[in-house]
């Protein structure tokens, strides 16, 4: 039987894989500390539940508009105009199957065969595979690790080449939690207006931001670029709601109304009763979010001062998301019990299958030699991850 080359290439996502074996682990009794994962720990709040199960029980059970919920478009419109200091009307909103929908969307109706589009690395790992998809190709380009993985506008520019037609910006950043400065990114838009290209700005983790940290968007910067910049944002991170895949794509009307007929013939629309829970949330109080914040930079600060103390391991303190993305180089082609550690793949497979703790390769967001761990689990086991880590690197030789 003949199958299509296009999906044969797209590999499962290596967070899965490493979160896999972790939870094979733990069947068979080992208790393994999973650092792995990309969602927050904590229960959705309650008010977004209760509006969730209101809307089951007064029959939101049947297909919503293709766009999404006519309420929900126009709460994210106030949301966003009130976040980017730009207005938004509700048909420049488009709710999506969560954050990773809107960008597959985009890059069916962005992107041409043959087209490169730039990607600082360290990059959410979906973005290479969606490109490719579409037809793309993903021109990666390091972030400066030097100046804790921040966009390297140079490297950026010396990527640009006839078949460029866009660029993608994630921040603050997964994997690396860096928030990209103000000026780094009036570049990156002054450069995409020079060149005629579009931003897709992934700022799914916008709220989860440390020390005072600004949210800053290509759009805050240069508010007149508005038709060739594309927010994608979601329910998932902010509050807490991963499970119930709903996502916001805002931008230009006519790349939107092509990804909304797209949408006609794909997914009809995101799930009716959860765009009702996640309407509470936009729409809501986001008092929650102190606590979660708070609990989050403890967190940071201890996964932090661990791992940096390390020899051998730099880590850049993040600014924003809930993950540490530390530099492991030194601890390359050192030994385990004799077995040489060639590289941050089998690095990651050594921690979980010695250490007991789950975190995710480098390799898989484009940044070899760096390791990925998620602070999304409580204090007590993340400082039993740390001391695992720890007398893990004490061993090597
Ligand atoms: N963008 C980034 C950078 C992410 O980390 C994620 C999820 O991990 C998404 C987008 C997609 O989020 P969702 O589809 O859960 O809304």
């Amino acid at each position: 039987m003949k199958t299509a080359r296009r999906a044969a290439s797209i590999g499962a996502s290596a967070t899965v894989a490493i979160t896999s074996r972790a939870k094979a682990l733990i069947a068979e009794g080992v208790d393994v500390v999973t650092l792995s994962a990309g969602e927050p720990d904590f229960a959705t709040p309650g008010f977004v539940v209760d509006a969730t199960v209101a809307a089951l029980k007064s029959g939101h059970t049947s297909y919503a508009p293709v766009g999404g919920v006519p309420a929900l478009r126009d709460a994210v419109a106030e949301r966003f105009g009130r976040e980017y200091g730009v207005p938004f009307e509700r048909d420049q909103i488009v709710v999506t199957v969560g954050g990773k929908e809107a960008l597959y969307d985009l890059f069916q109706v962005l992107v041409e065969p043959g087209d490169e589009v730039i990607v600082p690395a360290p990059y959410w790992v979906s973005y290479p595979s969606q490109i490719a998809l579409a037809g793309g190709r993903m021109v990666s380009v390091p972030c400066d690790a030097s100046r804790g993985l921040a966009l390297d506008l140079d490297a950026i520019t010396a990527a640009l080449t006839s078949r460029t037609v866009g660029i993608v910006v994630n921040s603050p950043n997964n994997p690396s939690g860096a928030v990209y400065d103000a000026e780094s990114l009036a570049a990156l838009a002054e450069l995409a207006e020079r060149h005629d290209l579009w931003i897709i700005s992934d700022d799914i983790y916008s709220a989860v931001r440390y020390d005072g940290a600004p949210f800053t968007s290509v759009l805050h910067l240069r508010p007149e670029l508005r038709e060739r910049v594309f927010i994608v944002h979601g329910v998932a991170k902010t509050w807490s709601m991963t499970g119930f895949r709903v996502g916001f794509l805002a931008g230009s009307r006519v790349v939107l109304g092509r990804c909304m007929a797209l949408q006609s013939q794909t997914i009809t629309s995101a799930t009716t009763f959860a765009q009702h829970g996640a309407l509470a949330a936009v729409a809501g109080d986001d008092a929650f979010l102190g606590p979660w914040l708070t609990a989050y930079d403890e967190r940071r600060r201890l996964v932090h001062g661990a791992l940096d103390a390390l020899d051998g391991v730099r880590c850049a303190l993040p600014q924003g998301a809930f993950y540490v993305f530390p530099d492991m180089r030194g601890l390359l082609d050192r030994r385990h019990r004799g077995d040489l550690i060639g590289n941050d793949r089998h690095l990651a497979e050594l921690l979980l299958e010695r250490a007991h703790v789950a975190v995710v390769p480098g390799a898989a967001f484009g940044s070899p030699g760096f390791l990925r761990l998620s602070y999304v689990c409580g204090a007590d086991r993340l400082a039993l991850g740390m001391e695992r880590i720890a007398a893990f690197v004490g061993e090597l030789t």
